[in-house]
């Protein structure tokens, strides 16, 4: 009967005597460690397990002999290749009628599924409660069972005040009936929703949420609980919409930018070719802002840009768009008006922009130059007036600060020139468009060669021979004109190089530079490179300069001439006496050489003002020990006056248009 109860119990049972010899097991202690009754009776633990469990066992063992009481423990059992498996054991002494020990009885129960169960509550516990997103649990009826601690910090209920309450407490009357059937009918069909929710907190505030549902169902397919789970949705739904907003927006003005700026003159081209209305588009551009950059730096710039945003939204009327397309660029839409009206608003605008702005110790005047273009006369759709309008801006700019231009049909065509000019520009240099000629410069009295200047043509592909001033101007408003410049630099220097490996020394070689390349550091840096590695005398070389360019930004063309000088270059001024420099500024520059423009030159024999500014000029860079060259000298008349006034060097058709290469070096060189 014994034998039957214990081989029957959910226990696994053994029987050792005192020196650990098996007296019994049940038929669960051979299934459990895989084991028979024969391999068993008599052996030790030693002899059938691990040193592991024989180790554990045999102190257990010996605890209840030695306290004489029952033993409870967890005991861990790692049999080889099986996952470990807990045991809940009791070991009691039997004690004879003497009250010795003669065995000890172990029962354990295998409760490792209990154990995993209990893992893994406790898991699911911990992940429903410190989740950052917020649990509900309902029952079939949508009965709220439990909520988790996100949920109750989101919504602001307690969880009193949520058990056992519908969902609804939470609705926010904001969400149309037909969301909630689609939710129900996507539970019902294929046991889940999600979507955004607008509900309502304890107090009051609604915000949106993100919601999953799901349905739980039971074995037999009934739904017994559905689970939502919701985040908030509101910071997410914030940072969407200042996306949104930076698309569309400039974000230091706040202004539309440009593809906002688009659609709103979409809108009008829609709206007013149903009304047959006409309205104006405005192209803005600041004069001068790069020099308040350069000069003043990117903090004042800013302010200046939203200060005269300020100015120019005071000026319009409500129902106009303003938009800023980045740099110094802004754009007006005005509904409704006439060439009149537009005019007006352009003056006022002009006017407004006027006034002194304070920038630290330092006052600016801005102005702007507006170009102007009507719906329908000057563009039918949005994209063609905007062009317009900035082909416009242009021609204002070209015509002087604070103008503003309308667009023609004149207009048109040079607009459609520049672009295509400036397209094919872009390619010229990448394409062996462009070449150098060279232009001799000789001392005038023997007519010895000097130097040569090397002035860039570009061979068009379709209008043929080009001459600079067909393509400068327009480079320099487009910003090609710094990759031509230093391209026209490396040639010239190459040229100078590769001559001088034949053994042809050039005496001087004059480069002329943009405006742009004074702006940065860059021409320094290529300058001493080319230097460098073409091994060349910087003493014989010449750089030009404009005094436009010059006077720019004094301060900065200073400290990139510096560089420049400290490369062993020679540094002239272009032109001079066409531009608003005078000779006091000289002095702020360590120049070497002054070419007196041409158009005195030229007048030389006819006005006594070009004498007095040729004689007055050449004085004066005497004085300051620079040297003077005299530029387009056609005919002898010119030639004589010059000699008597004392200059020394000339370069001009007289001697020598500007010649190729080969031509310079068979007629200047070898002889
Ligand atoms: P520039 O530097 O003042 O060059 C002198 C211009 O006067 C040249 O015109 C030359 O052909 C012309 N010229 C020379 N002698 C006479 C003369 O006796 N009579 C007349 N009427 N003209 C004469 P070009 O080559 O058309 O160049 C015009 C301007 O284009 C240059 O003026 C210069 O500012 C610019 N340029 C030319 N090549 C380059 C270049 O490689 N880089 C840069 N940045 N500018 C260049
Ligand atoms: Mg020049
Ligand atoms: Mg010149």
């Amino acid at each position: 009967m014994l034998q039957s109860f214990m081989n029957n119990s959910d226990s696994i049972i053994s029987l050792k005597d005192l020196s650990g010899h098996y007296e019994f097991i049940n038929s669960h202690f051979e299934h459990f460690y895989q084991v028979t009754t024969q391999q068993v009776l008599g052996k030790t633990d030693a002899a059938l397990f691990t040193h592991e469990i024989t180790e554990d066992f045999h102190a257990k063992d010996l605890e209840v002999a030695k306290l004489h009481t029952a033993l409870e423990s967890e005991d861990i059992i790692t049999l080889s290749h099986q996952p470990a498996r807990i045991l809940h054991s009791i070991r009691f002494p039997l004690l004879a009628e003497d009250g010795e020990v003669y065995s000890i009885c172990t029962q354990s129960l295998d409760v490792t599924l209990h154990h995993e169960d209990e893992l893994r509550m406790h898991l699911a516990e911990h992940v429903f409660n410190r989740a950052g997103v917020g649990i509900l649990v309902t029952d079939a009826k949508a009965t709220i069972l439990t909520v988790n601690d996100a949920f109750i910090r989101l919504t602001g209920f307690t969880e009193g005040e949520t058990l056992g309450k519908n969902p609804q407490i939470l609705a926010s009357g904001k969400q149309t009936k037909e969301i909630y059937q689609s939710m129900w009918a996507a539970l019902l069909t294929q046991g889940w929703w999600q979507g955004e929710i607008w509900n309502r907190r304890k107090n009051g505030e609604i915000y949106p949420e993100w919601l999953t549902i799901t349905s739980i169902k039971n074995p037999a397919g009934k739904i017994t609980n559905y689970v939502g789970i919701f985040s908030d949705f509101t910071a997410v739904i914030e940072s969407k919409k200042r996306i949104e907003f930076l698309a569309t927006h400039d974000e230091l003005t706040g202004l539309p930018n440009r593809s906002l700026f688009l659609d709103r003159v979409h809108q009008a081209v829609t709206r007013a070719s149903r009304s047959q209305h006409t309205f104006a588009i405005f192209y803005v551009d600041l004069d001068d802002f790069k020099i308040i950059n350069d000069t003043l730096g990117h903090a004042a710039g800013d302010n200046l840009l939203i200060e005269v945003t300020h100015r120019m939204r005071e000026c319009l009327r409500e129902g106009d768009t303003i938009a800023r397309f980045g740099g110094d660029e802004f754009a007006i839409l005005l509904e409704d008006s006439s060439v009149n009206e537009a005019d007006m608003m352009a003056s006022r605008i002009a006017e407004s922009l006027k006034r002194p702005h304070d920038m630290g110790n330092q006052k600016v005047y801005p102005s702007a130059s507006v170009g102007i273009c009507f719906y329908p006369n000057d563009g039918s759709d949005a994209e063609t007036l905007l062009k317009n309008a900035d082909s416009a801006m242009y021609r204002a700019k070209g015509t002087g600060k604070h103008h503003h231009y309308f667009f023609t049909d004149a207009l048109r065509h040079a607009t459609e020139d520049r672009l295509s000019m400036e397209h094919s520009l872009r390619k010229a240099a990448d394409h062996n468009q462009l070449f150098l000629l060279f232009q001799p410069q000789v001392d005038i009295n023997n007519r010895r060669l000097v130097g040569v200047e090397s002035l860039v043509r570009w061979n068009h592909p379709e209008k043929g021979l080009l001459q600079p001033q067909q393509f400068i101007p327009q480079a320099e408003l487009s910003g090609l004109i710094d990759p031509i410049s230093a391209w026209a630099a490396v040639e010239s220097c190459q040229n100078m190089a590769r001559w001088m490996r034949q053994g042809i020394i050039l005496p001087g070689l004059s480069i002329n530079v943009c405006g742009d390349q004074l702006r940065s550091f860059t021409l320094v840096t290529m300058m001493r490179q080319l230097i460098l590695e073409l091994n060349l005398n910087a003493s014989t070389i010449t750089l030009e300069f404009t005094e436009t360019a010059l006077m720019r930004d004094i301060v900065h063309a200073q400290s990139v001439l510096r560089e420049l000088k400290s490369l062993g270059l020679r540094l002239s001024i272009d032109d001079f006496g066409t531009g608003y420099s005078s000779l006091i500024h000289l002095q702020h520059f360590a120049l070497d050489e002054i070419k007196i423009a041409q158009i005195f030159v030229k007048d030389l024999a006819l006005s006594p003002d070009a004498r007095i500014v040729a004689q007055t000029v050449i004085a004066i860079a005497k004085s300051l020990g620079i040297a003077v060259i005299a530029e387009g000298i056609e005919n002898h008349a010119q030639l004589q006056i010059l000699q008597d006034m004392g200059c020394i060097q000339g370069q001009g058709y007289l001697f020598a248009e500007p010649i190729p290469g080969d031509e310079l070096v068979n007629r200047f060189i070898k002889r």
